[in-house]
């Protein structure tokens, strides 16, 4: 297979294969991290070669469309031309040197200029990197301790976020209390378990906890936790490190009118290069002055000049209405086809972030055979994690999706009595929180 509109992969994957054996000997377990396909499907290809716009060729040559977008770092495209550019520029100037180049200061101008609650910047690299500060900040600006964060939504791989204890402390998250997405009434009692304590509340975009239906925010529980911090002085902070930019050119909450004091942003910032950031308002400027967070490829220039480059495709393009309307083709298509063939989907979420589980699939024994069978066919698709939609894809690519799913289901009608669930899944779901 070479290219993007070669179906039907062969599936071989004897690279693939004897990479994982190369692996399992030189990396603990073979593969770690959200990347590690443990807790795929088989079919799943663990290494990929090479991607192009909205494709991947995966280490035997298979090509598939990628509706992962890199988990969220490929918002305009791999390999797109002026971001690549504006990278390669800078390359040639420096990239990691002694002290940060001109690019950060213009940086921090753009984001300040494009997400309206944000009056300075800081940069980092991952997620993680500024969810962590974004504590540090609240806990710095109220000196007290307590941070609320909803019931299953992830935050990062720190010791007090990471949603699998082992080699963690209870202490790590002795201070944090948990609440339910959307539930204003469980937000108060958070609110009141932390009593005069409180220094932070944690807000997702939108709930997009992995392995169950997503829900947009409801007004009154954003409302109500901006009005919380304004009552208790803590700091409200918006996690959109995985939505950033999908759903506004501003943070994510512009879209139900409430201003966060503290913003996380990563994943699609740079359009893949590393870099991620913490945005703020005037209110916490002092706190995160005083917070001592840094690191050796924090000030790395290559990935500013990335992200300013896609601060202005952002700003210039028509990214996200194209994302969105593909987002919406695909799925009215799937719901058509599932529907036709007497499955029922539950899609949730913005439709450039779609989740797809399948009715009556507690255990995701379903879910896990239709992706496989999609990937069969060249169509990148998870069967418990939101995708991603990017700009790259066409509306070619969509109806091929939509063509291949078709496939899929026909395909699973055959299987579905002897479907088993996924065994390493299943421990894995035993294990957390
Ligand atoms: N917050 C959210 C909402 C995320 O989706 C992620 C990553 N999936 C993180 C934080 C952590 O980001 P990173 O993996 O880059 O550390």
């Amino acid at each position: 297979m070479t290219g993007p509109n070669a179906r039907a992969n062969s599936l071989v994957n004897s690279q693939d294969r004897a990479l994982r054996e190369r692996a399992a000997a030189v990396i603990p377990n073979g593969m770690y991290g959200h990347e590690s396909v443990r807790l795929l499907p088989p079919e799943f290809p663990q290494f990929f070669a090479r991607g192009q716009g909205a494709h991947l060729w995966d280490a035997d040559g298979n090509c598939y469309l990628d509706l992962m977008c890199g988990y969220g770092p490929n918002l305009l495209g791999y390999g797109h031309p002026k971001i690549d550019a504006a990278a390669a520029a800078q390359q040639r100037l420096g990239d990691a040197m002694t002290g940060p180049s001109p690019v950060m200061v213009e940086l921090a101008e753009a984001f300040v200029a494009l997400v309206a609650h944000a009056d300075w910047a800081m940069f980092c690299k991952n997620g993680t990197d500024a969810t962590t500060m974004a504590m540090m900040t609240a806990r710095a600006h109220t000196t007290k301790r307590k941070i609320i964060v909803a019931k299953g939504a992830y935050h990062g791989a720190a010791p007090w976020c990471t949603p699998v204890p082992t080699g963690t402390l209870p202490d790590d998250r002795a201070h944090s209390i948990t609440c339910l997405y959307n539930d204003v009434e469980s937000l108060e009692a958070a609110a009141a378990a932390a009593g005069d304590d409180l220094a932070g509340i944690f807000a997702s975009p939108f709930k997009h906890d992995a392995f169950v239906d997503q829900q947009l925010p409801n007004i009154a529980y954003a409302k109500r936790a901006r009005e919380i911090c304004d009552e208790t002085g803590a700091l409200l902070i918006v996690d959109d490190v995985r939505a950033g930019f999908r759903l506004a050119r501003d943070c994510s909450w512009s879209s139900v009118g409430v201003k966060p004091d503290l913003s996380c942003w990563g994943k699609s910032i740079a359009n893949g290069y590393p870099i991620s950031a913490l945005l703020g308002a005037d209110k916490a400027r002092a706190a995160a002055g005083l917070i001592y967070v840094t690191g050796s490829f924090w000030f790395a220039a290559v990935p500013m000049a990335a992200a300013l480059a896609t601060l202005r495709e952002i700003s210039a393009s028509e990214y996200l209405e194209r994302s969105e309307q593909l987002g919406l083709m695909l799925r009215a298509g799937l719901r058509e086809a599932a529907t036709r063939h007497g499955f029922a989907l539950r899609q949730t979420g913005p439709v450039q972030m779609p989740l797809i589980l399948f009715e009556e699939d507690a255990d995701f024994r379903i879910g896990y055979a239709w992706s496989a069978q999609m990937v069969k066919r060249g169509i990148y698709v998870h069967p418990w994690h939101n995708m991603f939609l990017c700009a790259a894809m066409t509306e070619r690519d969509i109806a091929e999706a939509l063509q291949a799913a078709d496939a899929s289901f026909e395909a699973l009608k055959a299987q579905r009595t002897q479907l088993v669930p996924h065994t390493g899944l299943m421990a894995m779901l035993a294990a957390r929180h």
